[in-house]
């Protein structure tokens, strides 16, 4: 039996009727913003609770564009996690800014106690990073950023519809960006991006952004960026928006299986699980003894573990100008050494999961 990391396939399984929507999209030459955006992003501000929605055309571009519209420039420092996907970290460097690292918690996000001691004169924002669909410790790090007068733009990728103390992902920060690329959970047919606010300012600032600054046809108010959500992918959202609290569903239930199995299996790990957030397993990750033989043996049983990451970004050759060294931030370089990400997809059955469980007990039964 094989276990697929993810399953596209099905997830489109019947693409009539949004092929169906597109050919009328097609038909009508509409191909730029217009009602299918609109629509989407109403849909998308319902969804998770904020008052508006700006499409874009990626989570990185829904990050850069919301660092953008709160100012941040050249020479500015903005802090975030040293544990995420290189967007984050991309976005950062897009504008000119630094990316300022601070280390994680055992349940692989941000450790907000650490931010203060991170913060200088030249700190413009500050980027927590809801990583695996795990939320950050939101209440701290909105007292040190209020004391410090420095705004949060949530990096809420892997984490559409998780909570932490009853509230949305999102809906913490001045604003929140959301990637719609096809391994997330709520998923497009090619790359598109989701930005989330309650500021009717900051939104109609990405609006203006994420179209050349265009106030009109012939007015320019400030300059921006081609960064429009493709209305071709906002047909897609639309078709799939209402499904995100079923996937959701479907992932915790799915994690929570492998929860019950390995909390007593000697050789894996489970991160703690905290009782005031709602993780909605974008990714699975546990630690693992002997971490590469198991996903090796993973592998050759059909099994498509994966490791989210091996190389920590602040030791990666493409950053090192930042002058970051080993040791800087031991429990990311700990965690990079001993995580094994599962599939959880919300598309496995049960006899999967199981043989998932099976495959990792016989290698820690050898
Ligand atoms: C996927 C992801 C992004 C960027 O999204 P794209 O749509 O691929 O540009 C940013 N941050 C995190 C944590 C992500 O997982």
């Amino acid at each position: 039996m094989k276990v697929r990391y993810s399953y596209l396939p099905q997830q489109f399984a019947d693409p009539d009727p949004i092929l169906e929507e597109i050919r009328s999209v097609v038909m009508k030459g509409d191909f730029t913003l217009g009602a299918r955006v609109e629509e989407f992003e109403e849909k998308f501000a319902d969804l998770i609770g904020t008052r508006y929605a700006v499409g874009v055309n990626s989570g990185t571009d829904a990050l850069m564009l919301s660092l953008k519209a709160l100012g941040v420039g050249h020479g500015d420092e903005v802090i975030t996690a040293a544990n995420t996907f290189i967007a984050t970290v991309g976005a950062i460097n897009a504008l000119g800014a630094r990316p300022v690292f601070v280390d994680v918690t055992p349940y692989y996000t941000m450790d907000v106690s650490q931010v203060a001691s991170a913060i200088t004169p030249r700190t413009k924002a500050v980027v927590p990073v809801h990583y695996t669909g795990e939320p950050v410790d939101m209440r701290p790090l909105i007292d040190v950023c209020e004391q410090h007068d420095l705004p949060i733009v949530e990096d809420a990728c892997q984490s559409i519809l998780a909570e932490y103390e009853g509230k949305r992902a999102g809906t913490f920060g001045e604003a929140a960006g959301f990637s719609l690329h096809p391994l997330k959970n709520l998923n497009v047919w090619g790359d598109s991006g989701m930005i989330v606010t309650d500021s009717v300012d900051h939104a109609r600032m990405l609006r203006l952004i994420r179209n050349h600054g265009m106030k009109s046809r012939d007015e320019i108010e400030i300059l921006g960026y081609n960064s429009r959500l493709d209305t071709v992918q906002a047909v897609v959202g639309n078709a799939l928006v209402d499904q995100v609290p079923d996937i959701t569903a479907s992932r915790i239930e799915n994690a929570s299986v492998y929860d019950a199995a390995f909390s007593s299996l000697e050789g894996i790990q489970l991160p703690p699980r905290r009782e005031n957030v709602r993780q909605v397993y974008h990714l699975y990750v546990v630690y693992a003894q002997n971490r590469d033989e198991l996903h090796t043996h993973l592998l050759e049983n059909g099994v498509s573990a994966k490791i989210h990451y091996p190389i920590p970004l602040f030791l990666q050759e493409g950053l090192s100008h930042l002058g970051y060294k080993p040791g800087d931030f031991p429990e990311t370089e700990r965690q990079a050494g001993s995580i094994i990400t599962l599939p959880v997809d919300q598309h496995l059955e049960p006899a999967q999961l199981h043989r998932v469980i099976e495959v990792v007990e016989a290698f820690y039964a050898r």
